[in-house]
């Protein structure tokens, strides 16, 4: 019998704009206790990933001010800049946002960091949020 691999939709990770890694990692690292899991740069900003059980906080901080993570810190400064959720099917998922006239920044599925495939959302219609969504 196959095995039912649909697990529902969860918190993947959730993105944290930082001015400078260094200087907020150690409050993560030391004073919360999560550990760092190793991300690969992705969108002109440096990752830093950090576990929260099944999840992570992604801290991100931009290689330079052009970079979408740098327009975000200069215009509002640091903060909480995206949620990642990871759906069963990414695809039904756009299509399912898209009839309903959810504001799609990714028409289609493209490759995001670690190789998979993401598409973000307009905060517009998501209650001011900028909603990755992910699968696994
Ligand atoms: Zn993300």
């Amino acid at each position: 019998m196959l095995e039912d691999t649909r697990r529902g939709t969860r918190i993947a990770h959730i993105g944290i704009a930082v001015a400078a890694l260094d200087e907020i990692l150690p409050f993560y690292r030391n004073l919360l206790g999560m550990e760092e899991v190793p991300l690969a740069d992705s969108d002109g900003a440096r990752i830093a990933g950090l576990a929260a059980g099944d999840s992570l906080v992604e801290l991100l901080e931009a290689d330079s001010p052009d970079s979408p993570i740098g327009k975000f810190v200069g215009k509002r400064g640091p903060g909480i800049h995206h949620i990642c959720f990871a759906v069963d099917d990414l695809d039904a998922t756009l299509d399912r946002c898209r009839a309903a006239g959810v504001r799609l920044i990714d028409d289609t599925p493209r490759l995001g960091a670690e190789g998979k495939r993401i598409a973000f959302l307009h905060p517009a219609s998501t209650a001011g949020v900028l909603i990755e969504l992910t699968e696994q």
